[in-house]
């Protein structure tokens, strides 16, 4: 679609008609070509989103009135379940049912904020005065910039479109260059569903063309970013300038700790999704596999003979239990962080080169890979891979657990495996990361809160606090028996 710029309720080709293809990162075959956006197409795209905004033609309607439209949309959603997966999939490589499993989410997304919406109200406050009525009020925040990265591209953008919108905001989205195809398929919906011209726009194309744009602009108030750390660092500098609210959801170094008296077979189970689920491309991925001594042996064992049963392939393969990663330039990133681990000293015990099956020869293909003997001076253990790189560390104490959980720049998620419960409280009230799973790794819910501690981000999406950063609020001091102040002498 050489069109897929939308902005005003138009769909239109880059401002010099630049456009960009999208390959599938399983077999490289074309499966888009989208226009690739210009800095003028940003411009116009903000300025349709400001005159929206402005103009109350949205923003004004009630709260209920915007769930309602929430409620179609994630109606729409279920309805293309088919098709949006297919898109989703064509562009990451991902298999067609996880494809599914998003956009499930991303329906049951759209009605967690609509049912949120229909909470909100004023709040009165005690004024302290029988002729004054005091309240506070929340209403959108203004124009937001919504960004968001490759790995679950509708799903992320999602936990932005849908608060957005909640909230009475206009917004200009950009999804990655990589990934497309579902937002501009959402944009359709909202279309669909009613959006009014001008509230909802989209940008395809490159974050270092458009980027600083929408991060910058001064008619934008928030900036609401999933993706890299180096990138929400730039953007944080770029909206600093106007003092734009920015919500920032980051990358993880997330660490899965388990103590000998853990139901093992669960945790290993559990171990292996979590690091290598979507070949590791998942920003909570339990990429840190922190044992304790006693058991490290026969976990690693274990996690390694199941690591070489993962049977790796395109969306095509219906027997494939993951995908490829989600580039060339990714799997370099991917192999060269490999490298670094083993020169560090860390033991590569399974995995670690790209697959060389011939039918996964034309993708982006890269195996579970364990590296064992590692520490918390290391840089794989550090840094995010984002690839199936799972590095194992031990552990003697329950302190000494802590202490490593939380040595890292990081603090996403964490998961804790123990059949003492009180020790899982007490490790999981230490360390310090935005979700803790006791005995399980993964789950998430639409109500709960999801967001990171230290430089995995500020802000939370979803839960209440998703709808709270698109909000600003009003105190409204209503003088109903206006008199004279007296504080001054009126000369008279
Ligand atoms: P990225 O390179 O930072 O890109 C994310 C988005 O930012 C893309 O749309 C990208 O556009 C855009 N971008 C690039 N340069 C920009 C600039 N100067 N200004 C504004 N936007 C710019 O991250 P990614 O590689 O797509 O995603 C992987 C990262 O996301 C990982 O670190 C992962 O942990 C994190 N992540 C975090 C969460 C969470 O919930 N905390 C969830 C998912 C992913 P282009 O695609 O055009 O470069």
């Amino acid at each position: 679609m050489t069109n897929s710029i939308y902005i005003c309720g138009e769909w239109r080709p880059a401002a010099d008609g630049s456009t960009r293809e999208i390959r599938s990162p399983a077999d490289g075959t074309l499966v888009a070509v989208v226009s690739d956006s210009r800095v003028e197409d940003a411009l116009a795209a903000i300025s349709a989103a400001r005159v929206a905004f402005d103009s109350g033609i949205f923003s004004s309607w009630s709260w209920s009135e915007r769930s309602a439209l929430l409620s179609k949309v994630a109606d729409f959603l279920e309805r293309d379940m088919e098709i949006v997966a297919a898109l989703e999939s064509g562009d990451t490589g991902k298999r067609i049912i996880e494809a599914k499993y998003d956009v499930a989410d991303v329906a049951a997304t759209f009605r967690h904020f609509a049912k949120l919406g229909l909470e909100q109200g004023d709040r009165t406050v005690d004024s302290g005065l029988p002729h004054v009525s005091s309240r506070i009020t929340q209403e959108g925040i203004g124009v937001c910039s919504l960004i968001g990265p490759w790995n679950y591209p509708l799903l992320q953008i999602a936990w932005k479109v849908a608060p957005a919108l909640a909230a009475g905001c206009s917004f200009v989205l950009k999804p990655s260059e990589l990934t497309p195809s579902t937002a501009i398929h959402l944009m359709k919906l909202l279309e669909e569903a009613g959006v009014p011209a001008g509230v909802a726009n989209l940008v395809t194309g490159a974050g270092s063309i458009i980027g600083d744009t929408l991060t910058s602009d001064p008619r934008v108030d928030l900036v609401s970013f999933t993706g890299g750390l180096p990138t929400g660092k730039r953007i944080m500098i770029k909206a600093a300038e106007t003092v734009k609210r920015v919500a920032l959801e980051l990358g993880g170094k997330n660490p899965n700790i388990i103590f000998a008296d853990a139901d093992l077979d669960a945790a290993i189970d559990f171990a292996v999704t979590a690091a290598f689920l979507h070949s590791g491309q998942v920003c909570s991925a339990g990429t840190r596999l922190i044992l304790e001594r006693p058991i490290h042996d026969r976990v690693v064992k274990e996690i390694v003979r199941r690591a070489k049963l993962i049977r790796i392939g395109a969306p095509a393969d219906l027997t494939a239990e993951t995908g490829p990663l989600i580039s060339a330039g990714h799997l370099k990133k991917v192999e060269e962080y490999l490298a670094k681990g083993v020169a560090e000293g860390a033991t590569l015990l399974v995995g670690g080169a790209r697959c060389a099956a011939p039918e996964l020869a034309n993708g982006w293909f890269f195996p579970p890979t364990v590296l064992d003997n590692c520490d918390t001076t290391m840089y794989c253990v550090q840094e995010e891979s984002f690839g199936p790189i799972l590095t194992v560390e031990v552990f003697d104490s329950e302190e000494e657990a802590i202490k490593i959980g939380n040595d890292t720049i990081y603090g996403l998620s964490g998961a804790v495996w123990s059949s003492d419960i009180a020790r899982t409280e007490r490790v999981s009230k230490a360390l310090r990361h935005g979700t803790i799973w006791i005995n399980d790794y993964g789950p998430y819910k639409p109500a709960a809160e999801w967001g990171g501690f230290k430089a995995s981000g500020n802000g939370r999406e979803l839960g209440h606090h998703g709808l709270q950063e698109y909000l600003e609020i009003k105190h409204i001091w209503t003088n109903n028996s206006p008199s004279k102040s007296e504080w001054f002498a009126d000369g008279n």
